[in-house]
């Protein structure tokens, strides 16, 4: 699956020289976007900015920029969408820089209001624009709830060293906070806190606004949350493996959601196993569950899709293609279960069924974890347009036809929420149900 605008944030404020945190820690979101990556740092008197880069976080940073972001505050962003932090040079509070990992999903009404014409990045101008005209950063930051729909997570990094985070109402983006002897962060995913040497202290709060402080963070406003929404296609497919998300372990709902599939089956097969990499951690909760051994039907080449989401779609149709290997030894004369994330075109996966076919694979049976990807996410992840979701369009026996499975199942909803663990109503679900949690 390509996923065209997520992004990923990170915030430090320690007593100790920031920018080695700030580039591991946006390192270890890169997974979350890949086209651009900006970095803003304060020594409390200065702000430190340089315009954001297309590319990734080690092709752009290293020891060289050490001596232009100077002092113990920052803000970093991995995105796909916007170049970002941006540094907002003159206002009445002050210069100050401000990156975001979300969606507006009024953005056009907003972008006609504040008269934001052919922008690079006019989301989070619109959001710095909103910030502005208030008398402080936390009324600004309260402001953006009154008039910004959608998910957001915001860091707002300040002339003098403050460092202001909120995170939306209903909680869809992911947003947690660390700590150390070295200072404290907030992150889009905890595997960069912890890649950083911090604990994980506690997620950001639906709507609140907490400060970065040298020596820990601080509760400094709070929007009123109508329910919790969390966005359940993170646990399902966006987040890294190693990450923690409203204290619940990504790994641990990957096994479980294949688990869920294996307790629904009663199938013959040989082996489970995964498309690489996002399929893999189903099919060891597949198999766990199942008793039918674990294995490996497809190689993975690291080397092929670095520049990935900068490539015409042609070109990335070729490295998809080039990316995964087959493994004769363990496809050919056996019947295989696939574990994948989930099915939005159909395309890619057909591809793989029809190699692993041409392998010798006697049966593949196609499990796939989400349920089917039916509406378009209005607050995370623009994943595609209705139109190109195929379970919009087809049966399930009907794209099972399709793509050339024996057999395919996806996780029912109950299924789902019982493999993330936390209750219904604080879910977001709306790609699944098209129940949008912030729609009447
Ligand atoms: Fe996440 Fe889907 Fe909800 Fe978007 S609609 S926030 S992708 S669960
Ligand atoms: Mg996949």
């Amino acid at each position: 699956m390509k996923i065209e605008e997520n992004c990923g944030i990170f915030g430090f404020c320690g007593n100790t020289e920031c920018f080695s945190f700030l580039e591991k820690g946006a390192f270890n979101l890169q997974h979350r976007g890949q086209k651009f990556c900006g970095i803003s740092t304060s020594d409390t008197k200065e702000i430190y900015w340089k315009p954001p880069l297309p590319g990734l976080v080690k092709e752009n940073f290293g020891e060289k920029d050490r001596e232009k972001f100077k002092g113990n505050r920052g803000i970093i962003h991995v995105g796909l969408k916007e170049p970002q932090p941006l540094l907002v040079e003159k206002s009445k509070l002050g210069k100050f820089a401000v990156a975001f990992s979300g969606r507006i999903s009024n953005q056009e009404e907003l972008e006609e209001r504040y008269n934001i014409l052919s922008s690079l990045n006019p989301a989070i101008e619109i959001l710095a624009r909103i910030i502005r005209k208030n008398g402080s950063f936390v009324e600004g930051l309260e402001e953006i709830n009154k008039e910004v729909e959608g998910g957001w997570a915001i860091a707002v990094l300040t002339q003098k060293g403050e460092i202001f985070t909120a995170r939306d109402p209903y909680g869809f983006r992911p947003f947690v906070l660390g700590k150390s002897i070295t200072g404290c962060a907030v992150a889009s995913e905890s595997v960069a806190l912890n890649k950083i040497g911090m604990d994980i202290i506690r997620d950001v709060k639906p709507g609140e606004i907490v400060s970065l402080e040298p020596n820990g963070f601080r509760t400094v406003g709070k929007i009123e949350s109508p329910r919790e929404a969390y966005c359940t296609f993170e646990w399902g497919y966006v987040a890294h493996i190693s990450t923690i998300i409203e204290g619940i372990s990504v790994k641990r709902v990957r096994a479980n959601m294949g688990a869920e599939l294996a307790k629904e089956d009663n199938i013959e097969a040989d082996i489970v196993a995964g498309v690489p990499m996002s399929g893999i951690g189903y099919a060891i909760g597949y198999a766990k569950e199942s008793g039918i051994p674990y294995d490996e039907v497809f190689g993975w080449n690291r080397y092929s899709d670095r520049s990935y989401p900068r490539l015409i779609q042609k070109e990335r149709e070729a490295v998809a293609e080039e990316k995964l290997s087959e493994i004769s030894e363990t496809i050919k004369g056996n019947r295989i279960i696939l574990l994948d994330d989930s099915i939005v075109r159909g395309t890619q996966i057909r591809k793989l069924i029809f190699r692993l076919r041409k392998q010798g694979a006697k049966e593949v049976h196609l499990r796939i974890a989400c349920p089917p990807l039916i509406y378009p996410c209005q607050y995370n992840l623009s994943t595609r347009t209705r139109e190109e979701l195929i379970a919009n369009r087809c049966s399930i026996e009907e794209i099972r036809k399709m793509i050339g499975a024996t057999t395919l199942r996806y996780n029912s909803i109950d299924a789902f929420i019982r493999a993330i663990g936390l209750p219904r109503k604080k879910l977001c679900l709306a790609c699944f149900t098209g129940d949008y949690p912030d729609c009447p």
